[in-house]
């Protein structure tokens, strides 16, 4: 049984907006529960013959209108129509001025979308449809117009009034109110605006680009926090170089402003001239920071200033298109940290976290194309999906094209369509424009969902010296999606001896011989063979990952281990190594499921082996070497599957690697000096990275011996990472040992709310003693909290994908102690439990007792007329994919 079933947005029934705004002039009289927005735009109707006599919507939510007026005239009741989702006059000019005021309440909103407080502070988030909370407006992306903005505050409390563009004048009043007018230049729509008021330290620097202009930076961060912000700016300065020499674009303001807030829906948000991040992704200092946060900083402060150009100057037409801005530039900063770091480790941790998140997502009942046909709420389209997948999309063009005629479509695409809301066709035109290349089946990949399956199949005739290759694709059923064709996939290949050097072969029939192969595969199948092969060779498929498929071949163990030992694509020696694992560790877990003792190949322990004797070269590659697949990721290679037998596999692989390395793995980790001086560089986190592989290995044996290893290693931690790793691997233990130093690092970071994240976390994806009391433990902890979503996702985010044994306990216990909490979080705040509700998306791929304990908890939450739409959508969808 539903209720409360929501009406779809569908991308058929777009149609433009019948008028223009060309100015907007805001004035945000600031109250933390009564707030006056008065609005004043200027507006023309369409010279069209469809825009003829269409009334004028707008959007708006829970707004107390206060007045409206058409140039200067009090508009009657009867001549408005005010409902729950907005406003609509009938009958209008052609050319006029409304004025509308309306008061909000930004204490009372907790669902963080819109104008609202945090900290004191005030703050907005508008993407995706925010806006229609703060004021009456057409809240859709391709209704683009001149922002003019002024603030109002009393400056004792709001020392900082801020909002998008360059600030033009600033002023007094004589009651300790103080007013900034903003005005940005560049044309943007709604779900760019941004506002922020309140007290703050600053960390200011300047960037002078390539023509000359000098850009003030700023950013704006918790009293005593300015320290922490340093690393953010040294990443925006180097963003903005990177952009400039490598995709040509220079920043458009003469201010350029970041602001850290704590309460925050999601990672950051690319307001224009005025990102607004989640502090979790821009504060670090070696003390309080990881490496992993580092990074993500460094990725996340590069991607929010690309979108000045990829979704800010060119923005989306409607919200279907929402991966022509994310993907994209999801693709730019992983282009950015590839060339500010090591590519090979980059694109590595790339695909691993597309395979956590996306690929498990195609293949469930969440399974969406990149565009989607249909929405019913469009925050709960913000998924690896349409940011991952489509920034593979574009890696696919850019491999199928040539890196320089890419480069030369996407220079195209900006200049052509500069100033507008284009759509995923305008992005294919100018490239296609550009390059020549008619691309065909690109849109494929926008349209149908599902992960690609490429089958790979090599056979040597020794007798006539000929490799024959023989590829097939498909792409699976996903729900309201069958019978799908071909996508085109560029084979990017190689071949190796059976001495394991590279070997050249020539396509029969043909004078091409080559050592590197990109073969532009489009079409369902094709055969390829080779001729004068002396020797069997082994082929290495798919280089760099060089499309997001699932590809399956007929390579042998020893094929394996040869091109995890010889390969001279790094990519492909971690991928044959993960291959060798995810094989040992399903056919173990196949005889502890049958109560047999499991027979090991040693391939693993060579291989890993290998990778230990080599590791001075490359810290961090041999780090993500020593890395088994995680219990998530075998499930989705087994279907129906028991994630207890799977961790179980785990734990035995695990532990048999720790006793058989134990010599190479100490030796490796007592290189590490822990007392070293810090350094963020990536060369620096690869030693440390590797280290923490050894360590989490090495704790795996059980042993007294590895869990003092990791004791003094976080006693005598200097920084944030090394003492993550050693709770990382107390965890492994539980006991005195883990629970005296959780609580040293309480004692010391208690202040500390991004540290404090941590210690939810660590304890949330334990293993050790019972993870799922510890969970509840954790819930009625002081320091947890329901409204601020880092915390949410510290806790319940962690549990359910970081410990899936005790999440899909057999019981059903784990099920309903997540059901609870997306139950009390949902009472808020609907975005952040609608995205907690996913973690339910892993339950097809679980047993069907499992699986039917899963329907019946969601069954309960589905029932609760109050649910919010948000968390109907997602959760429906996964209740109808379960075993009834
Ligand atoms: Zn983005």
């Amino acid at each position: 049984m539903r209720t409360q079933e929501h009406i779809p947005v569908r991308l058929q029934d777009y149609r433009p907006y019948p008028f223009s705004i060309s100015h907007v002039s805001l004035v945000f009289d600031l109250h933390p529960t009564r707030t006056i927005v008065t609005s004043r735009l200027i507006i023309d109707r369409k010279p069209h013959e469809w825009a003829k006599g269409e009334a004028l919507q707008l959007d708006g939510v829970g707004l107390d209108l206060l007045s409206v007026e058409i140039n200067g005239q009090p508009v009657a009741a009867q001549d408005y129509h005010l409902g729950e989702d907005g406003l609509t006059l009938k009958s209008v000019p052609d050319s006029f001025k409304l004025e509308t005021k309306v008061a909000i309440n930004p204490a009372a909103n907790t669902a963080l979308s819109g104008l609202y407080m945090s900290a004191g502070r005030f703050c907005t988030q508008c993407e995706a449809e925010g806006f229609r909370h703060i004021t009456f407006w057409p809240d859709r992306p391709d209704v683009m117009s001149r922002f003019h903005v002024r603030v109002e505050a009393p400056e004792a409390d709001f020392p900082s009034l801020l909002s998008n563009g360059n600030r033009v004048a600033i002023g007094q009043y004589d009651d300790g109110r103080h007013w900034a007018a903003w005005d940005d230049p560049h044309l943007k729509p709604s779900y760019l605006f941004a506002l922020v008021a309140g007290g703050f330290d600053t960390l200011e620097d300047q960037f002078t680009t390539r023509s000359g202009r000098t850009v003030d930076l700023c950013i704006y961060v918790d009293k005593g926090a300015a320290s922490r912000a340093i690393y953010a700016m040294d990443a925006l300065k180097r963003s903005m170089t990177w952009d400039e020499e490598v995709f040509g674009r220079e920043y458009d303001l003469d201010m350029f402003n970041i602001v850290a807030v704590s309460d925050f829906n999601f990672g950051a948000m690319e307001n224009k001239g005025l990102n607004i991040f989640n502090s979790a992704l821009l504060l670090a200092d070696e003390t309080t920071a990881t490496d992993a946060d580092y990074e993500a900083i460094e990725a996340v402060v590069a991607h929010e200033y690309f979108h000045n150009w990829s979704g800010n100057r060119v923005t989306c037409r409607d919200w279907f298109q929402l991966s022509l801005k994310e993907g994209f530039t999801v693709f730019r900063d992983q282009e950015f940290s590839a060339d500010q770091r090591s590519r090979a480790v980059k694109r590595i941790k790339d695909v691993k976290a597309l395979r956590a998140r996306q690929f498990p997502e195609d293949s469930g009942p969440l399974a969406h194309p990149v565009r989607p046909k249909s929405y019913v709420k469009i925050d709960n389209f913000y998924t690896a999906t349409i940011y991952e997948k489509g920034a593979e999309i574009i890696r696919v063009l850019q491999t199928l094209v040539g890196r320089d005629a890419f480069l030369e479509g996407a220079n195209l695409y900006f200049d052509e369509n500069d100033g507008t809301a284009a759509t995923i066709e305008d992005w294919l035109h100018a490239m296609r424009t550009a390059t020549g290349n008619q691309l065909h089946g690109i849109e494929r990949w926008y349209d149908q969902a599902g992960t690609p399956c490429l089958e790979a199949i090599s056979d040597y005739d020794a007798a006539t010296q000929k490799l024959t290759i023989r590829f097939q694709q498909s792409t699976p059923d996903t729900p309201g999606q069958s019978s799908k064709s071909w996508v085109p996939l560029p084979i990017s290949m190689a071949f190796f001896g059976p001495d394991g050097a590279p070997l050249q072969l020539r396509l029969a029939e043909t004078d091409i011989a080559a050592d590197d192969w990109l073969i532009p595969m489009a079409s369902t199948s094709l055969e390829l063979q080779f001729e004068g092969v002396a020797d069997r060779p082994v082929v290495s498929y798919m280089r760099g990952f060089s499309a997001p498929v699932r590809l399956i071949t007929n390579h042998s163990d020893a094929d394996l281990a040869l091109l995890a030992a010889c390969d001279t694509d790094p990519f492909v020696r971690w991928e044959s190594t993960q291959t060798i694992a995810r094989n040992t560790l399903l056919s173990v877990a196949q005889s502890l499921a049958a109560g047999r003792e499991p027979d090991v190949r040693q391939d693993l322990a060579r291989a890993f082996q290998g990778a230990l004797a080599d590791a001075a070269r490359d810290p961090a590659f041999t780090a993500l070497l020593l890395r088994l697949p995680d219990v998530s990721e075998l499930m989705q290679l087994q279907p129906l599957c028991d994630p207890s037998n799977l961790l179980a596999a785990r734990a035995f692989v695990r532990s048999l690697l720790a006793e058989q390395l134990d010599a190479e793995l100490s030796a490796c980790f007592a290189i590490y000096d822990p007392a070293q001086a810090f350094s963020a560089s990536a060369q620096a986190a690869g030693q440390r990275a590797l280290m923490a592989a050894c360590l989490d290995l090495l704790c795996a044996s059980g042993t007294d011996r590895a869990a003092m290893r990791a004791e003094n290693t976080f006693f005598a931690a200097r920084n944030m990472t090394d003492m993550m790793t050693a709770l990382d691997g107390l965890s492994q233990f539980g006991g005195a040992r883990y629970h005296a130093a959780l609580a040293a690092f309480k004692q010391r970071f208690t202040d500390n709310a991004l540290v404090m994240d941590k210690w939810f976390r660590v304890q949330a994806m334990a293993l050790c003693e019972d993870p799922l009391q510890t969970f509840k433990n954790l819930r009625v902890d002081p320091s947890f909290t329901l409204l601020n979503p880092n915390r949410v996702r510290a806790l319940g985010g962690a549990f359910a994908s970081g410990n899936p044994a005790a999440f899909h306990r057999v019981d059903g216990t784990g099920y309903q102690a997540i059901a609870d909490l997306i139950a009390d979080v949902d009472s808020t705040n609907g975005a952040l439990a609608a995205r907690l509700g996913t973690v339910f998306e892993s339950c097809s791929r679980v047993n069907e007792p499992r699986q039917k304990l899963a329907k019946r908890t969601l069954q309960v939450l589905l029932d609760r007329n109050s649910l919010s739409a948000n968390t109907r959508e997602i959760l429906s969808k996964i209740y109808d994919g379960l075993i009834a």
